[in-house]
C-alpha cells in the first residue's frame, strides 16, 4: 500500500488479541494529520493503551499495517524498534530517572549529541515547558505538574515525529489537571508536535484535542472534531459515552419523527418507518406561550406539555442531532 498521505501517524486495518481471547484492538484504521493533537477516548479496557503501544513498537500487532511520518514502521515482515521510531512518550507515571536532576532526564536522549548541542536543546526545552531555573532541582522537588513538563520535554527533546501520551493527567488532583492539561496543549501547539493521547475523561478529551477518536470494545467508533462527535454522535454507543444524552426512540416518517415529545424534524430524512433515537445536548424543555394546553393534568405538566416541547425542539433542531438506528437500505442508516 502506498504511504501517500499528509497523514504524520496512519494506521491501517490493525489488529491485536492477547493469549487467544482477547481481542484488544480490531481491524483499527486511523490518521493523525500533521500538528494535530488526538485523543483516543474510551471505557477501560477498550483497547486505547493497547494502540498506542502499537503506534510505539512496544506491541506487535497480529496484523495491519503503521507508517509514521510515510514511514512504514509495521507490517508484514516490518517492525521497526521502538528507539528507531522517532516516537517521544510520557507515560502515566512520568517515568522520571529519581537520581538525576531535571537537566539530565532532559538531555538523557540527547547523548549522541556534542555536549554544547546537548546544553543548548535541554535549555530550549526547559524554556519551552517554562522551567528555566530549575534544572539542578531533582524529580521530586517539584510538583506533579511541573514533573509531567519536564516528562514532556524529555519527549520532545530528540525532535520526535510523533508524541505519545498514556493517560497523562490522571496522576493530578482535578484543579491541577485541568491547568496542566492546557498547558501541555500550548506546548505541544508551540513545538507543533503530531500527539495521540490516552484518556477515558470525555471532557479531557473534548476540551484540549483537535480531533477526538472514540473506541469501544476494541473497535474504533468514531473520529471527528470534539464539537462534531458531541453534538452528532455516530452511533448510540458514541452518544451514551462522550457527554449526557437522552436518549429517546422514536418512529421515523420521512423527514420528521414522531417519540415522546411530539412530532419533530429529522436532521436525516428516512423512507419508511423506522426506529429512531435523539442524542440531544444543550437542550431544556422551556414552556412557549404557543404552548398548546393538554386536556388533562396539573397547571405545571401543562407547562411542560408535549406540544410546547415539540414547539422548542424545532428551532434548536440544528442542535438537537438525530440518528437512526435501523438499517435501511435506502438511507444508509444503521
Ligand atoms: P485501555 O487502555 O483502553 O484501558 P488496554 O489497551 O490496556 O485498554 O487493554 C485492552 C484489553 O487488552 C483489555 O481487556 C486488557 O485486559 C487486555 N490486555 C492489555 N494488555 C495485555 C497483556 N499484556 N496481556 C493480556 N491482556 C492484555
Amino acid at each position: 500500500m502506498s504511504s501517500a498521505s499528509a497523514s504524520v501517524i496512519r494506521l491501517h486495518n490493525i489488529s491485536k488479541h492477547y493469549g487467544g481471547e482477547v481481542q484488544a484492538v480490531n481491524k483499527l484504521s486511523l490518521d493523525v494529520p500533521r500538528g494535530t493533537l488526538l485523543a483516543l477516548l474510551g471505557p477501560s479496557g477498550c483497547g486505547k493503551s493497547t494502540t498506542l503501544r502499537l503506534i510505539a513498537g512496544l506491541e506487535t500487532p497480529d496484523s495491519g499495517d503503521i507508517w509514521l511520518d510515510e514511514r512504514h514502521v509495521t507490517g508484514r515482515g516490518v517492525q521497526v524498534p521502538p528507539e528507531a521510531r522517532r516516537v517521544g512518550m510520557v507515560f502515566q507515571d512520568y517515568a522520571l530517572f529519581p537520581h538525576l536532576t531535571i537537566a539530565d532526564n532532559i538531555a538523557f536522549p540527547l547523548n549522541h549529541l556534542p555536549a554544547t548541542q546537548r546544553r543548548q536543546r535541554v535549555a530550549a526545552m526547559l524554556e519551552l515547558v517554562g522551567l528555566q531555573g530549575r534544572e539542578r532541582r531533582y524529580p521530586h522537588e517539584l510538583s506533579g505538574g511541573q514533573q509531567q513538563r519536564v516528562a514532556l520535554a524529555r519527549a520532545l527533546a530528540a525532535d520526535p515525529a510523533v508524541v505519545l501520551l498514556d493517560e497523562p493527567f490522571s496522576n493530578l488532583d482535578a484543579a491541577l489537571r485541568r491547568q496542566t492539561r492546557e498547558e501541555v496543549r500550548a506546548i505541544l501547539k508551540t513545538a507543533g508536535t503530531t500527539t495521540v493521547f490516552v484518556t477515558h475523561d470525555q471532557e479531557e478529551a473534548l476540551s484540549i484535542a483537535d480531533l477526538v477518536a472514540v473506541m469501544a470494545g476494541g473497535y474504533l467508533l468514531q473520529v471527528g472534531l470534539p464539537r462534531k462527535v458531541y453534538l452528532e454522535p455516530a452511533s448510540l454507543e458514541v452518544a451514551t459515552f462522550v457527554g449526557e444524552a437522552n436518549i429517546i426512540p422514536g418512529e421515523a416518517h420521512g423527514d420528521t419523527v414522531t417519540c415522546t415529545l411530539g412530532t419533530c424534524r429529522c436532521c436525516v430524512r428516512c423512507v419508511g418507518q423506522c426506529r429512531y433515537w435523539y442524542a440531544m445536548r444543550r437542550f431544556s424543555l422551556r414552556p412557549t406561550r404557543r404552548a398548546a394546553p393538554v386536556s388533562s393534568g396539573s397547571r405545571s405538566t401543562e407547562r411542560i406539555s408535549r406540544p410546547a416541547c415539540a414547539m422548542m425542539m424545532v428551532p434548536v433542531c440544528k442542535r438537537v442531532r438525530c440518528r437512526c438506528s435501523c438499517s435501511h437500505p435506502a438511507t444508509g442508516c444503521g
